[in-house]
């Protein structure tokens, strides 16, 4: 039996770990932390980590003829039971620096740009958008990796050519338009707009590989296509529950200040837990109770 602790820690996100198997492989481990507010909250939601993990291998597979992915087994003798279902086992990438950003609607840091300068990564857009407004057409706006705490940043495409070179950027960009295209689709199908995504992207021997986690609620900005009104804040189907108690007067919190956000009290929880299921079981139409679960 192996255990967590067999394989070193390489790296540690805000909710992620990467652990070290062997030369090839890694374990990625998704835990159950969330975050609001740019705070990580102490409370956890219970099964976040698996559905995010569900979520993440239900959408590589979709994608699996429009790119290669590092994925080798999400049920695994390699992947220690304490962590099955939420974590996979996935070749070890040469991830290229890039936070592969699409947008398919305004919002965000792509907004506070847009309103700044009339463009969002240098990609000139046309006037009178707001927030939440539908795009012409999906662009790239990509971002570089911030330190642990500090906000990605955007930058421009001739900024991302000048880091891997014009032909990488140029396969970086066309490949997240075509990643984007056809899960926007596949969201459009099951009533849901895909606003916005992030992907990394690693070398392997095939060239450009799709790492890290994909189209998860972490990753992405998914709204109800049902009720889409730009000019306005949209929900987040995955965190309203946590942001509308944290800003409301029973939780006692001042967001401004710098003290850290209370507990989360057990019905938002709940309510939280439950809205990662069905958002995962809605959008991939497999139950989450075939997944794996910790031992
Ligand atoms: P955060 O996302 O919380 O702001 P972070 O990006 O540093 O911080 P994580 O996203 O938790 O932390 O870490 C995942 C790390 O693993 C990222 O640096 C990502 O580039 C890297 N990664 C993902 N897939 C692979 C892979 N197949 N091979 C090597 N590294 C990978
Ligand atoms: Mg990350």
């Amino acid at each position: 039996m192996v255990a967590l602790s067999d394989y070193p820690q390489i790296a540690a996100g805000k909710v992620r770990q990467l652990h070290a198997v062997d030369d090839e492989h890694l374990l990625m481990v998704a835990s159950d932390r969330i975050s609001a507010y740019d705070h990580v909250l102490d409370t956890p939601i219970p099964d976040k980590g698996r559905v995010l993990t569900a979520m993440s291998v239900f959408w590589f597979d979709l994608l699996a003829d429009v790119v290669p992915n590092h994925v080798v087994s999400a049920d695994d003798p390699r992947i220690p039971a304490e962590v099955r279902g939420r974590a996979l086992l996935v070749r070890r990438l040469e991830m290229l620096p890039v936070e592969c950003v699409a947008r398919g609607y305004l919002t965000g840091s792509g907004l506070v740009d847009y309103r700044a300068t009339g463009a969002v990564c240098g990609v000139e857009l046309p006037g009178g958008l707001t927030e939440a407004s539908k795009l012409p057409e999906p662009i790239f706006t990509p971002a570089t990796k911030a330190e642990l705490g500090a906000h990605d940043e955007n930058v421009s495409f001739d900024a991302v050519a000048a880091q891997v070179g014009r032909e990488r950027a140029e396969q970086l960009r066309e490949l997240t338009l075509r990643v984007y295209a056809r899960a926007a689709e596949h969201a459009e199908s099951r009533g849901v707009i895909l606003a916005d995504t992030k992907f990394e992207f690693g070398l392997g021997a095939d060239g450009l590989v799709l790492g890290d986690e994909v189209l998860t609620p972490d990753s992405s900005r998914f709204w109800p296509a049902d009720g889409h009104e730009p000019g306005r804040v949209q929900p987040s189907f995955d965190k309203q529950y946590v942001r509308n108690w944290l800003t409301s007067p029973e939780s006692g919190w001042d967001r401004a200040s710098d003290a850290p956000p209370p507990p989360l009290p057990e019905d938002v929880v709940a309510a939280t837990r439950a809205r990662y299921v069905e958002a995962y079981e809605w959008i991939s139409g497999r139950d989450l109770a075939d997944w794996p679960s910790p031992a």
